[in-house]
C-alpha cells in the first residue's frame, strides 16, 4: 500500500520498532548469557526488562491510534542481531566476545534511539501528545542504555596475549632469521 501520509508512516515506524523490540528481547538474553562481566550481565537483565515495558508503551500508543499492535519484521534490527550472531561463529574467546557484545548492543541502542526520534517528531508534528510523552520514555530508556554500553565498555579489561601489548617484541622476532617470513601481524 503506497504511504503518501504522516499518519501512514508514523504507523509503518511504530510498527517497526514494535517488531524490532520483540525481535531484541532474545538478543538481550543471549548477551546476557555471554557475558562474564557481572555488571555487563546485570545491564543486559535490565535491559530486556526494560524492554518488556517499553513493548507495553508501544501497545499504548497503538491503542491511542484505535488500533490493535501489529508487529512488522524489522530489517535493521535483524541485520544488527545476524551481524552479532555471525561473530559469536569465528569462535571468539569470552572475553572478546563480551567486549564486542557491549559495542554490538551499543549499535543496537543507536538504531532504536534514531529510530523513537522519527517517530516523535512524527507524533509530534501530528499533535499526538499522549504518544510523544509514551515515546520519549522509551527514548529517555535508550538513552540511558546507550550511556551505561559506553561506560561499561570504557571500562572493560580484555586479556592481552603475551607479546601482543606492544608492536616492538614482533619486530624483533620477524628481524630473527628462524621466523623470518613466517609471522604476520
Ligand atoms: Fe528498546
Ligand atoms: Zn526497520
Ligand atoms: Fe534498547
Amino acid at each position: 500500500m503506497p504511504i503518501t501520509t504522516l499518519d501512514e508512516l508514523f504507523e509503518h515506524n511504530l510498527k517497526d520498532i514494535y517488531g524490532a523490540e520483540q525481535r531484541l528481547l532474545e538478543s538481550l538474553d543471549e548477551m546476557a548469557g555471554e557475558a562474564t562481566d557481572r555488571e555487563a550481565k546485570k545491564m543486559f537483565q535490565q535491559h530486556k526488562k526494560e524492554t518488556q515495558g517499553q513493548i507495553k508503551r508501544l501497545e499504548k500508543v497503538f491503542k491511542t491510534l484505535g488500533m490493535k499492535a501489529e508487529a512488522q519484521p524489522c530489517p535493521g534490527m535483524e541485520g544488527l542481531i545476524k551481524e552479532k550472531k555471525s561473530f559469536s561463529k569465528e569462535k571468539p574467546s569470552e572475553d572478546i566476545l563480551g567486549f564486542y557484545n557491549l559495542h554490538a548492543a551499543q549499535k543496537v541502542e543507536r538504531y532504536e534511539i534514531t529510530a523513537y526520534e522519527g517517530l516523535i517528531e512524527a507524533a509530534q508534528h501530528m499533535g499526538m501528545d499522549e504518544a510523544v510523552d509514551l515515546l520519549q520514555q522509551n527514548l529517555d530508556e535508550e538513552e540511558r542504555a546507550l550511556d551505561l554500553l559506553k561506560q561499561l565498555a570504557s571500562d572493560y579489561e580484555v586479556e592481552q596475549e603475551e607479546g601482543e601489548e606492544t608492536g616492538q617484541e614482533e619486530d624483533e622476532e620477524e628481524k630473527a632469521p628462524a621466523t623470518s617470513g613466517g609471522r604476520k601481524r
